[in-house]
């Protein structure tokens, strides 16, 4: 089968048709009723399940694929016990052969796929892609309600003011028949739903978040935001890598952004006329006041408190910071001088998982509640491969969720681990512990063990033609400085035995670039020129550091000698200190990696 993003071209949007718009109008109108349906969702958690999986079952019992297990039944014991627990290896060959062979959607599911949504996950280092139709950007709606009126709830008076989102789009693609592949949240900031929700709470107007070149659309959500600085109650984004990307790009552009204010004109650069004509109506005219008083605050020497000082009457900060992004706290408490950041849901390109209703609980303490249906995969250590039901997972326990939706998948294991912290009325709740593999994460990408290895080799090779072999290595993600950036540790010797050690700066400048050259392509894109990933790093140690590394991690942590394996990744400080105190030389990527002909976004 030809790769499914092998052909991809620009496409347009995943929903918006007029075949929507009565769903969606419907939507809108129980949006009001979340708060309520929160409470009927947890305390009938059991009920609510049967009833989910009836549905799916009802729509999907004919589809090709269930048909095998199910010949026709919607019968849910049946289903499951006869359907298979499934990786993406096992769905890929039927989602592409919709998005691929244009086959209908009825291979998988029962109404019909409008497009596909783009994951960061990989399978075989190629993004994998889900297939999606209304239901899910209901789903998406509904959440996002249902999470703004819990914050409501607990903040006063966040209505009365607006969030400066940093939302953004990356340009749609096309399947080679013809289907729309997006990210999801591309997917729905583009769809019927996103414009047509009941209110606009955003500092940037639509044209800014859907403008495709997302440093155009940066410069001016941050102008939006700052113009408008008195009515800002929120500073919002999907994760906090971008909030903090934003903050970094407004060290780089204060200087402009202050004299745009002060002309009352956005700098010609800012190309996309309807992005450019709507944020010039925001600006209004010159204001050179407001200008001052911001150059005064981003000139001051420390950026601690910025977002306060900027922004004074920012009440908390919505976005993630569970998971890989919790790496972002301390930044984030740096600049808003601790305000509190609510991680408000936890989603993927398959589901909606779950909300958080208790946002203002301390970022280490958040749990996910969950509401659909969802079946679980026991992973405590030594007991796994039991499936629990939603209702039926045990306090303390750790678990893979089984995703089945209404478009597509069934029983699909996705990958991320949780741990059960408690119950909403009925409805278990969960702490987000990782996701399986990822070794190296600063954004969206994912970088696992199997690519550091691959990079390495690419590496390998030209240290074999300096006559140098890599003797120990490990890494860690350094975000102490910005834009953030992958470090590998090398511990090098020459191959000669009787040779010293030289280090030629091309050499491992070339490395640098190889390993970068390896990557995934959300990393490669993340890399680019001003992007939020800044030039991967080798820090040449000692002879010996190794050594010392594995003499400390037995000493400390009581590791056993003869199984005592060099981690891939570093986590502890101490053990940074091991390294960092050993470190003979340093060298950088000298350019971003080139993004390759196999996916153009
Ligand atoms: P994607 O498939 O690209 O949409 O990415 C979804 C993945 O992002 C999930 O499987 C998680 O690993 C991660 N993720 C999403 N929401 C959260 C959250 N609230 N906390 C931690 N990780 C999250």
């Amino acid at each position: 089968m030809k790769d499914i993003l092998a052909d991809l071209t620009p496409g347009e949007a995943l929903v918006g048709k007029d075949e929507d718009s009565r769903q969606i109008e419907d939507e809108l109108l129980n949006i009001s009723m979340s708060l309520k349906d929160l409470e009927e969702l947890t305390l009938n958690a059991e009920q609510i399940q049967d009833d989910v999986l009836k549905e799916i079952l009802t729509l999907n019992a004919n589809t090709e694929y269930l048909h095998r297990f199910l010949h026709g039944s919607s019968d849910k014991e049946l289903f499951k016990k006869n359907v298979p627990v499934v990786s993406y290896d096992d769905v890929k060959p039927y989602i592409e052969r919709i998005a691929n062979g244009g086959e209908p959607s009825d291979v998988i599911s029962g109404k019909p796929i409008t497009g596909f949504f783009l994951s960061s996950g990989t399978s075989g280092g190629k993004q994998k892609i889900f297939p999606v139709n209304y239901k899910f950007f209901e789903e998406i709606n509904f959440i996002f309600a249902l999470r703004s009126q819990i914050i409501s709830k607990h903040i006063k008076d966040v209505e009365e003011g607006k969030a400066m989102a940093f939302l953004f789009v990356r340009p749609p693609l096309t399947s080679p028949f013809g289907m729309p592949v997006s990210y999801a949240t591309t997917g729905f900031f583009m769809s019927d739903y996103f414009k047509n929700r009941p209110t606009n709470c955003y500092t940037s107007p639509d044209e800014v978040t859907l403008c495709l070149d997302n440093k155009h659309a940066m410069y001016c959500h941050l102008l939006c935001g700052l113009v408008q600085r008195n009515e800002v109650v929120s500073l919002a984004s999907a994760f906090a890598s971008s909030l903090v990307g934003a903050i970094t790009f407004l060290e780089n552009y204060w200087k402009e952004i202050c004299s745009n204010i002060r002309s009352g004109h956005v700098s010609e650069w800012i190309s996309d006329l309807s992005c450019r004509d709507s944020v010039s109506n925001i600006l209004g005219g010159p204001n050179s006041e407001l200008a001052e008083l911001i150059e005064e605050e981003c000139n001051k020497k420390s950026w601690k408190g910025i977002i306060t000082r900027l922004w004074p009457k920012t009440k908390f900060i919505q976005t993630i910071v569970t998971g890989q992004d919790a790496q972002y706290i301390p930044i984030l408490e740096f600049y808003s001088d601790k305000l509190p950041l609510i991680s408000p849901s936890y989603g993927s390109s398959e589901t909606m998982f779950g909300v958080n209703v208790n946002p203002l609980c301390k970022p280490e303490d958040v749990s996910y509640t969950f509401m659909s249906y969802f079946e679980f995969l026991l992973a405590d250590e030594g007991n796994k491969g039991e499936i629990v039901d939603l209702v039926n997972v045990k306090f303390g326990s750790y678990y893979e969720p089984l995703v089945t939706n209404y478009f597509g998948l069934h029983i699909y294991r996705m990958g991320d681990i949780l741990q059960v912290t408690g119950f909403h009325n009925s409805a278990p709740q969960f702490r987000f512990v990782r996701k399986k593999g990822v070794v190296l994460s600063l954004n969206i990408e994912i970088t696992t063990e199997e690519d550091i290895l691959k990079a390495l080799n690419h590496a390998k090779l030209l240290l074999k033609s300096s006559l140098l072999i890599l003797k120990g290595f490990t890494c860690y993600a350094d975000i102490s400085i910005l834009p953030a950036h992958y470090v590998f540790y090398w511990e090098l010797k020459a191959t000669n035995i009787n040779d010293t050690l030289r280090l030629d700066n091309k050499v491992l400048v070339d490395c640098c670039c190889v390993m970068e050259e390896s990557f995934c392509v959300p990393y490669r894109e993340l890399r680019k020129k001003s992007g939020p990933i800044g030039a991967l790093e080798i820090r040449v140690v000692a002879h010996g550091t190794f050594d010392s590394l594995m003499n400390f991690f037995i000493s400390s942590q009581g590791a056993s000698v003869s199984q005592y394996k060099t981690p891939i990744c570093i986590h502890s400080s101490e053990a940074l200190a091991v390294l960092e105190k050993s470190v003979i030389a340093r060298f950088f990527s000298d350019k971003s990696p080139p993004l390759g002909s196999e996916l153009q976004y």
